[in-house]
């Protein structure tokens, strides 16, 4: 069946430096939903793309500033996001790079499909031109002459360039949301989106190669090469075999995507466009996650002193603190300070003080009165009713994408089982060993429960509570810190 398969991708950072803070949620964020859905619907169901933008401009720029091919430069950044990801228990199914030759052929095939539904024509074209945008701005966008968002002074180009029919789609798009307007996440965005797509115009998806060699040529014109961004957005469906094997194409597009406030109108409008040029069905899911701030609030920026890098968050409190935090405490769909003293405060009173010391009362306690635990089909009727209730809100807001909810929940879950204990004392030394046991082993089903919905935030740490409750072995999960 054609939707038993669910197909995830995150936006291909561009390789122009180290991998920041919000590549770090959104690549956490894919793979917690990732390891969700394979639990839920099987590991040959779900398909994880990730990987890396590696043409344009601002590369080839960066390159030659560390003295660097370009081809090494991009090997070199490609790399630090591998990194990332298994640093950060990234389980990605496949890791795209732009720069790979089976993209080049990919990304051509679908510009000529483009061009044979008549989408493409050639026009001379003079505008202002952002190489940190890696597009042309409007007037209209400039704030004191620069471009806001990197501060920098737009060159003034003339070249001759092919472009896009956006505009030929806008009703074709508008449509699409009228009647799916549940596809983008959050729902406030969507009368942005709408804007965009009513004020979008024919875009330039080409670049002369002679200003910049770096890229994919044009099919049938060697001076050309593609517009990066076109070059880029087509990874998405080119993984599963755009190209070279459409029925695998058929079996997992359309696809869920997660992106970066800054990247509406690429994902939400451009790429659409694309798809309906093609034939392709529109996406199955837009998620656009929100701007990770400085502690201050405001938006990091080297001049501000408030960035924060991934590497050295891991570095002092290790990956796993780090990704509870990126997917429990920051906000899934809006804007979030980074603050170290909310991730050191929701750690211990999540995890030390609420699911790890349940993990270790229920374990000690089973070992000191010598009780079988871990028996499922012996749990009290009324308690166990009582967890599946909160284990199908979890799934329900799982299921919506909604990760730090659904987190929230499960630590609801694990106080519901610490209340628990603490009402039934099954440390008395006057209470009967049958009903010790009982209360233990409702407890364990919980837990077995507890772990299985952090799992996906916390992988590792699961998989060890797992088997210290499975072969009832003390273990201190979750130091104070
Ligand atoms: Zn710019």
């Amino acid at each position: 069946m054609k939707n038993s398969k669910l197909y995830i991708t995150t936006t291909l950072p561009y390789v122009n430096a180290e991998p920041h803070i919000g590549h770090a949620l959104e690549f956490v964020q894919a793979d917690a939903l990732s390891r969700y859905f394979r639990n839920k619907i099987g590991k040959e169901n779900v398909f994880f793309n990730v990987g890396t933008d590696e043409h344009g401009q601002k590369i080839f720029e960066e390159a030659e500033k560390e003295g660097l091919t370009v081809q090494e430069f991009v090997d070199k950044y490609a790399q630090r996001f591998k990194d990332f990801c298994e640093l950060f228990y990234v389980e990605y199914d496949y890791f795209y790079r732009t720069s790979a030759k089976e993209h080049y052929k990919a990304a051509q095939e679908f510009w000529k499909r483009c061009d044979k539904k008549g989408d493409i024509y050639k026009k001379k074209y003079k505008g202002l031109y952002c190489v940190g945008c890696e597009r042309y701005i409007t007037e209209k966008e400039l704030v004191d002459g620069k471009c806001p968002d990197h501060n920098r002074v737009p060159e003034l180009k003339e070249e001759e360039n092919y472009f896009f029919k956006l505009t030929k789609y806008k009703k074709t798009l508008l449509e699409w949301l009228d009647k799916n307007p549940d596809v983008l996440k959050p729902k406030r965005k969507l009368v942005e989106l709408k804007a965009i797509i009513e004020e979008a115009e024919d875009i330039s998806i080409s670049r002369l190669k002679e200003n910049l060699p770096w890229g994919i040529e044009v099919p049938d014109d060697p001076e050309q090469i593609l517009y990066v961004w076109f070059d880029a957005l087509t990874n998405y469906v080119n993984v599963l075999g755009f190209g070279t094997d459409e029925e695998r194409l058929e079996q997992w597009w359309p696809g869920v995507q997660l992106f970066g406030p800054d990247n509406l109108r690429f994902q939400g409008s451009i790429w659409q466009g694309m798809l309906a040029s093609v034939g392709l069905p529109f996406s199955k899911k837009l998620l656009e996650h929100g701007m990770v701030l400085g502690s201050d609030g405001k938006k990091m920026a080297k001049s501000l002193g408030n960035i924060i890098s991934p590497f050295d968050q891991e570095k002092k409190f290790g990956a796993e603190i780090v990704r509870f935090y990126l997917l429990a405490g920051i906000s899934t769909f809006a804007d979030s300070a980074y603050k170290e003293e909310d991730l050191i405060n929701m750690y211990n009173s999540r995890l030390a003080n609420n699911f790890g010391n349940l993990l270790n009362r229920v374990i000690h306690l089973a070992n000191s009165r010598g009780v079988r635990i871990g028996r499922e089909d012996s749990v009290e009727k009324e308690f166990k009713e009582a967890v599946d209730a909160l284990e199908s809100e979890i799934e329900e807001l799982f299921e919506e994408y909604e990760i730090a909810l659904a987190a929230e929940k499960v630590d609801i879950l694990a106080d519901f089982g610490n209340k628990y204990i603490t009402e039934k004392e099954p440390w008395e030394k006057n209470k009967e060993e049958v009903e010790v046991e009982a209360v233990l082993n409702n407890l364990s089903y919980l837990l077995n429960s507890v772990i299985e919905y952090y799992n996906p935030i916390i992988p590792s740490s699961c998989t060890k509570a797992k088997q210290a409750l499975k072969n009832q072995e003390k273990i201190i999960l979750f130091e104070k810190i």
